[in-house]
């Protein structure tokens, strides 16, 4: 493994960098100073991170936007009444499988963590154990908590699951790893919201060390190309095992790769067909065998 670890460096050199952040839905979470305003953008910012780039920054915009007509800054909703207002505000959001509704949830879900624990950050942390090798099964009891309490809202929708996908249910969980990679590593990209110290949390906080490599079609088929895991299915066990498998170069920081990594999917550098002008340059030509596999046809 630690082979591996002398070209992920250099990839990370070369793209976990603010210059690479305007392909990222987290370049909107660093738009606003206010932690509080951070949390809530960054959920909003995760929970949509699906389908491509473009389209995500264009519903969290009009996300935003609807959120600002009842206040300059995000965060109202932890502190006012998340109602019929907010509601009908939404209510021609859509965003690929989700609608304004399932957003309107969310926001009340977050007001009530904001309520009960003092934020988000705080709620799941409540959950983790120090010793919890990774973040699994505190997000899963936090989720069971929104489960419970969203009984009693007077709205449902049978879409809000998606938003919500549990380690426990298998699911490899990609945005929320995503989103607890931005709150639980520091530096120029990531936030460390939910680290210990954090204005947002009363006590404790997660270690770089528990988070999980979030996996998406671009991750995941990189890790199997690299050797990183042999399984197809890109489940929760896939994404621990990848994660495993950094940890032995990267004890503290796992998710370190993931940004840098993830960038060759985006910007469409590492497809699913061998390109000899691209593949000869990229950091991990010696150890993909995908692209060893195509170098001799
Ligand atoms: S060598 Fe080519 S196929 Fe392999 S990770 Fe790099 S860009 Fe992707």
């Amino acid at each position: 493994m630690h082979g591996v670890k002398s070209f992920l460096t250099p990839l990370v050199a070369r793209y976990h960098r603010s210059e690479y952040l305007s392909s990222d839905p987290l370049e909107i979470v660093h738009r606003f100073l206010n932690p509080r305003d951070q949390e809530v953008v960054a959920l909003l910012c995760a929970v949509l991170a699906y389908g491509n780039v473009k389209q995500i920054k264009r519903s969290i915009e009009d996300a935003l936007g609807r959120l600002a007509k009842r206040g300059s800054s995000p965060s109202w909703v932890i502190e006012t009444a998340v109602d019929e207002e907010l509601r009908s505000n939404l209510k021609s959001f859509i965003h690929r499988f989700n609608q304004g509704d399932d957003l309107w949830i969310l926001f009340k879900l977050i007001s009530l963590s904001w309520k009960k624990y003092g934020s988000v950050g705080s709620h799941l942390i409540h959950y983790l154990k120090p010793d919890d090798k990774d973040f699994g099964e505190a997000l899963s009891q936090m989720f069971d908590d929104w489960k419970i309490w969203l009984k009693d809202f007077p709205v449902q929708s049978k879409t809000f699951s998606y938003l919500i996908s549990s380690p426990r249910d298998g699911s490899c969980c990609k945005r929320w790893c995503m989103l607890l990679r931005w709150m639980g590593r520091k530096d120029h990209l990531d936030l460390g919201l939910w680290m210990e110290g954090s204005p947002l949390l009363k006590e404790g906080g997660i270690r770089s060390s528990q988070l999980v490599m979030p996996l998406d079609t671009h991750t995941g088929r990189i890790s199997q190309y690299i050797n990183l895991t042999g399984r197809k299915t890109l489940n929760w066990l896939a994404a621990v095992e990848i994660t495993d498998r950094l940890r032995e170069i990267s004890p503290e920081d796992p998710t370190q790769y993931d940004f840098a990594l993830s960038r060759l999917g985006i910007l469409s550098l590492c497809q699913t067909k061998y390109r000899a002008e691209i593949c000869t340059r990229c950091e991990l030509v010696t150890v993909c065998k995908f692209a060893k596999r195509h170098q001799n046809d």
